[in-house]
């Protein structure tokens, strides 16, 4: 029997309020509506704790369209059409997107800018070591990084407030007439005949139609509940197959801020500069002058008034090797739990005044508190949006998705019987066919 305050039944029970589920939710009752068949009053949001407790609610926030497989970066572009749509709403601010690489990246820097150019994603593309010091010099007097010889500098993308952005969401799919439910978790599924007939939580069940699957780094629970293998085969572009690969696994995001004011990361003409990436080949040293690394590294950061300071992070840690590092159970029930690596804030101060001169002797102005969080990947380390079950659609971003708000409005359509082109290349079933998404040369396994 379900609790009084919750329905005993609704058509599409969308569990997790980040911004997947919040984004379909939204779209959701737009869809209905404009085709005359009903409405928000369809759609019920379930979450365990708040709108934005997630992982989107602690996300960097950068939006890009710096991908290396033109399956995402395609997708990213309708994303960022959405953001684009309302950014008050969404606290979003268009500040563009710079990527700063060594000449290992330079192929396939230019491949993307090439692949930007025939979607009409505008990006200037720098190359060569002195035009590209040149080039950010003028964006910033201070600039100093060697061995950079390719910049990809994106025009549109930037970055936004994480929590206002959930909460600008959540609005707007309750003025739709969605009812968002918080504290309330799912506990469990009625499976059968092979579908999802309810959806039992700590208050009561529900049963369902349809069913979203929208919990970020938790999908592993939801997707055992859909008695899903925790290990499948994977087959590799070059045809071999390997067995037993675990489905979801773990990765600690390691971000922080330095306690600066946002405001004095400014570029040279006093505005605010496009969010940073850099990666670099370059030997990294701290600021007694200790080697950090001579391995390939790689950092993003912007000025961010919501962060209060440099905001920003590095290349993750395996959860084994963060369990070296921190006290941290990392085999406990997935959660984004806030854990950073001590070396992490080396690195990372060490990477900023590598880059400009401003961050030198700033390291001790790093802010020592809870940032960063877990993130959980798929095989091939990009998404999965299918449906499983007959009716239990997944949405499983592989940490890509802060940024992917347009994904919601995609899935809302297929929800609604139109499949979607730009979703075709995530579905679950490319794993057996060998049909996986490149890979880049870059350190981060989002890029
Ligand atoms: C530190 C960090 C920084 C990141 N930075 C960026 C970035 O800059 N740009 C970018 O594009 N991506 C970024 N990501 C990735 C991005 O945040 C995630 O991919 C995205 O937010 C996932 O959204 P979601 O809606 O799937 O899940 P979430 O935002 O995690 O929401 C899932 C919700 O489901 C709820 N839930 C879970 N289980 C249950 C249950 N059993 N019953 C009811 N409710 C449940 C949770 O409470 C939660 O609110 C970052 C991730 C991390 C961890």
């Amino acid at each position: 029997m379900a609790h009084d305050d919750l329905p005993t039944a609704v058509r599409y029970l969308i569990v997790g309020a980040g911004v997947h589920g919040l984004s379909t939710a939204w779209h959701l009752a737009q869809g209905l509506r404009a085709r005359g068949e009903g409405g928000g009053e369809d759609v019920l949001v379930l979450d365990k704790t708040a709108v934005g407790a997630g992982a989107s609610g602690i996300a960097c926030g950068v939006v890009r369209n710096n991908y290396f497989q033109p399956a995402m970066r395609r997708l990213m572009a309708h994303s960022v059409s959405v953001w684009e749509s309302d950014p008050a709403a969404f606290s979003y601010h268009p500040v563009g997107y710079l990527q700063a690489a060594p000449e290992s990246m330079r192929e396939g820097v230019v491949q993307i800018h090439a692949e930007q150019q025939e979607i009409g994603y505008p990006s200037r593309l720098v190359e060569g070591e002195r035009d590209c010091r040149s080039y950010l010099q003028d964006l910033f007097g201070d600039w100093q990084a060697p061995g950079i010889t390719n910049v990809l500098h994106e025009r549109r993308g930037g970055y936004a407030n994480n929590q206002a952005s959930m909460r600008g969401l959540a609005d707007k799919a309750r003025a739709q007439g969605v009812s968002v439910r918080t504290g309330v978790r799912v506990t469990g599924l009625d499976l059968a005949d092979g579908a999802v007939r309810a959806v039992m939580t700590d208050r009561g069940s529900v049963r369902c139609e349809n069913l979203v699957v929208a919990v970020g780094p938790w999908v592993r629970d939801l997707w055992q509940m859909l008695e899903l293998p925790a290990t499948i085969d994977v087959r590799s572009p070059d045809g071999r197959l390997l067995s037993d690969v675990d489905m979801w696994t773990y990765l600690l995001l390691q971000e922080g801020t330095l306690g600066v004011d946002p405001g004095l990361f400014t570029d040279t003409s006093g505005g605010m500069p496009p969010v940073m990436h850099v990666d670099s080949d370059a030997p990294l040293l701290d600021e007694d002058g200790n080697l950090v690394t001579d391995s390939m590294w790689g950092i993003y950061y912007k000025p961010d008034f919501n962060f209060g300071g440099v905001q920003g992070g590095s290349m993750p840690l395996t959860v084994e090797k963060a369990a070296a590092d921190v006290a941290v159970d990392p085999y406990g029930p997935a959660s984004p739990e806030f854990v950073v690596s001590p070396e992490f804030a080396r690195m990372w101060t060490a990477a900023l005044a590598h880059c400009h001169a401003r961050f030198q002797g700033t390291r001790h102005l790093y802010r020592d508190e809870a940032s960063g969080g877990l993130g959980c990947f798929t095989p091939d380390s990009f998404p999965v949006f299918d449906t499983f079950r007959q009716n239990a659609y997944v949405i499983a971003d592989s940490n890509h998705g802060y940024k992917m708000i347009g994904v919601g409005a995609l899935v809302a359509d297929e929800l609604l019987g139109e499949p979607q082109d730009l979703l075709q290349p995530f579905r679950f079933g490319r794993y057996e066919r060998g049909e996986l998404h490149p890979t880049s040369s870059s350190p981060f396994p989002w890029s």
